[in-house]
């Protein structure tokens, strides 16, 4: 039996640590999608599309309602 300054981390057994500075830029990344993916769903139609005609919002339709948005 070792002496670990946790005792619920008993030997043998690894702590895994990931520093903020490593995971932050991931964090931003995930973070950017998530945005990316929220307006596709929440706000690309009418005077807010980016893109023409009605073939990503009708894709997206479904998952809309799903989450509630205002729609018709
Ligand atoms: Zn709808």
């Amino acid at each position: 039996m070792t002496h670990t300054a946790n005792p619920a981390i008993g030997a043998g057994d690894i702590e895994i640590r990931i520093p903020l500075k490593e995971i932050l830029p991931w964090i931003v990344f995930v973070g950017l999608l998530a945005l990316i993916v929220l307006y596709f769903v929440s706000s690309e139609q009418g005077a807010t599309s980016v893109f023409s005609g009605s073939y990503i919002h009708e894709f997206l339709h479904d998952g809309r309602h799903l989450l509630a948005f205002p729609c018709h």
